[in-house]
């Protein structure tokens, strides 16, 4: 409707005009957004394939602006890009250890507390230092956190990247490759990580009840996944037959909302006891 002569301004310039707008008012708002308390982290529990044992949960930000909520698939990539991200990363793993040690007070010891950790974050100067100096503020066992670092973070920054591996596991934290066959599938590569886990991409299961492609791809992770001596966790389960069809590929952890959603802090607090008591 806009382009209705030869010079005005086409549809798709408006568009990606406003998306840039939105950008743009995005970081200018994120760079308070600390500062103004708007950020929250909620907690996703992570169960054993069969659903009787409660393992942990993956902590996800939240960010209520102006009364709404904006999705971290539209603002964790603003900040990665404005480097705010360095900033709000950090914020995220004190929130998440300090969680993880109310947690571990209340009895819930066994529990293992996922964190996101994003590219410029991972080969930030003095990461791993920063890391072992929260857990030591929290007085936390290394291994009641587990740092999620996608494929692509750690190829595109090829020595570096397994350089930081090792002396993240060095100290004792469990690590896990994120949305997993998304990225390159540098399988030979992947035996050289020092990594516990893998997390199967939801796109991988999201048809995998009735898609014969997906169930073999997905399978074939699980058995990589064992022949590498990793652990499994299928992201975004949402139903009883997808779960059916993991179990049977002796996938090892499920996440979804199958057995919930994230959770508000009280609200898995709730879950991971009523989980303890059974
Ligand atoms: P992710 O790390 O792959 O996190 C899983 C996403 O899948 C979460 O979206 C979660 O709410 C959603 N999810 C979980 N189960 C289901 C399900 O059964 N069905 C469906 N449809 N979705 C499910 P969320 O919270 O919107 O986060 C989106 C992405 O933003 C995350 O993807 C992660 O890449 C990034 N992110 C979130 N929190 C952080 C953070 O603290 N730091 C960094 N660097 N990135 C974060
Ligand atoms: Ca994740
Ligand atoms: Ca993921
Ligand atoms: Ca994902």
């Amino acid at each position: 409707a806009l382009r209705s002569g030869g010079n005005d301004v086409s549809y798709f310039d408006v568009t990606v005009g406003q998306a840039h707008a939105r950008r743009v008012e995005l970081a200018r708002n994120l760079e308070h957004a600390i500062a103004r308390d708007e950020l929250t982290l909620v907690m996703q529990p992570q169960l054993s394939a069969d659903g009787r044992r409660l393992i942990g949960g993956e902590a996800l930000l939240r960010w209520q602006t102006n009364g709404k909520f904006v999705s971290p698939a539209e603002f964790i990539p603003v900040a990665e890009e404005s480097g705010l991200i360095l900033e709000i990363g950090d914020w995220v793993l004190d929130r998440a250890c300090q969680m993880t040690a109310h947690y571990r007070e209340l009895g819930l010891t066994d529990l293992v507390i996922a964190i996101n950790i994003s590219p410029r974050q991972f080969m930030q100067e003095g990461f791993v230092e920063r890391v072992n100096q929260v857990l030591e503020t929290y007085q936390l066992p290394p291994s009641s956190i587990e740092l999620e670092i996608t494929e692509s973070t750690i190829m595109d920054n090829e020595d570096g990247g397994m350089k930081m591996l090792q002396e993240l596991k060095q100290l004792g934290v469990s690590l896990a490759i994120d949305d997993f066959g998304t990225g390159y599938s540098s399988l030979s590569y992947l035996k050289q990580f020092p990594v516990d886990k893998l997390k199967i991409d939801r796109s991988f299961i999201q048809s995998i009840d009735v898609s014969t492609d997906d169930q073999a791809i997905v399978l074939s992770l699980c058995q990589l996944a064992k022949n590498l001596n990793l652990s499994v966790l299928a992201e975004g389960v949402e139903s009883q037959p997808q779960l059916d069809v993991l179990a049977q590929f002796n996938c090892d952890a499920i996440q979804g909302y199958f057995f919930s959603k994230p959770l508000a802090d009280s609200d898995f607090i709730n879950f991971s006891l009523r989980y303890l008591a059974d």
